[in-house]
């Protein structure tokens, strides 16, 4: 499938997903955007390696999400995004992992089309998936896991509103996103729900990235581990018995030095 990206004057939003971190994540589609985007607006989680693949002459707008920074709310955003499609600018609105998963890419699109925007969507390899690989934990395994369920540990008025007993099933994988700061609530809930408190989980912070960190425990005393070696955001959590492959699946002993990609010329990629 082609991307439009050479018709003239006509504003266009691209909803890009990022990937978890390593550039060489991107998508070829991805990469190709950045190059002839004229407006790129990213959020917190966008990689530094990815922000130096984007064209030098492109103007680059944070719209990160970050406690404690100055950051834009999510309709100022999606403003934004009418606003500079409108002045006739090929826009990319670049999100970390993919921006249909915990990344209210949908809420975007629903006003770029409220404001007849013309816009595509370029799906980006997800948390869950790109950082169980670099963390060499499968998410599924015939012998361990025959579902895997993704959710999010966000806590809303000192509480997490998820549906814990069917988190709590027999060969399945957990994967939180946004639980750090919830983790002994989230040990706690699932404890009482049922899960043994000896099952093998994970957290891993800044995964795909060279900065990755990655511990691991059981249910009861993962939370303790985060906080002695004092964790923190990004980190995804994991949760099951997959979890225990890690020791003999761990393939990345370090990351090797991310080399920036040189940006690819478009015909090539066309
Ligand atoms: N759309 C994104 C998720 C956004 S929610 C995606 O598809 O991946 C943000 C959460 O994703 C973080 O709080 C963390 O739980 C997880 N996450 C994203 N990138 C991460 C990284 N490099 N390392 C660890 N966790 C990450």
């Amino acid at each position: 499938m082609q991307t439009n990206v050479m018709e003239a004057n006509i504003g266009v939003v691209y909803l890009v997903g990022a990937g978890p971190g390593d550039p060489e994540l991107l998508t070829l589609k991805a990469s190709k955007l950045l190059a002839i985007a004229e407006v790129v607006v990213y959020d917190n989680l966008v990689s530094a390696g990815i922000l130096a693949l984007i064209n030098p002459d492109a103007e680059k707008i944070y719209a990160g999400k970050e406690k404690n920074r100055h950051s834009m709310e999510q309709v100022d955003i999606s403003q934004l995004l009418v606003i500079l499609a409108k002045q006739g600018k090929k826009v990319v609105r670049l999100k970390g992992g993919d921006p249909f998963i915990f990344g209210r890419g949908g809420e975007e699109l629903e006003t770029l089309i409220q404001y007849d925007v013309a816009y595509e969507v370029v799906p980006g390899i997800t948390a869950a998936n790109g950082i169980a690989c670099y963390a060499g934990i499968p998410l599924t395994h015939r012998d361990y896991a025959h579902s895997c369920l993704f959710v999010t540990g966000h806590l809303k008025d000192g509480d997490i509103d998820l549906d814990w007993g069917s988190l709590v099933r027999k060969d399945q994988t957990v994967v939180i996103y946004m639980g750090l700061g919830a983790l002994a609530l989230i040990s706690e809930k699932l404890i009482a729900h049922g899960m043994s408190e000896m099952m093998p989980s994970a957290i891993i912070e800044n995964g795909a990235t060279s900065e990755q960190r990655v511990a691991i425990g059981t249910l009861t005393t993962l939370p303790s581990i985060a906080k002695s070696r004092n964790f923190k955001s990004p980190t995804l959590i994991i949760i099951g018995e997959v979890v225990t492959l890690h020791t003999r699946l761990n393939w990345l002993k370090s990351m090797p030095a991310l080399e920036i990609l040189p940006s690819i010329p478009l015909q090539q990629v066309a």
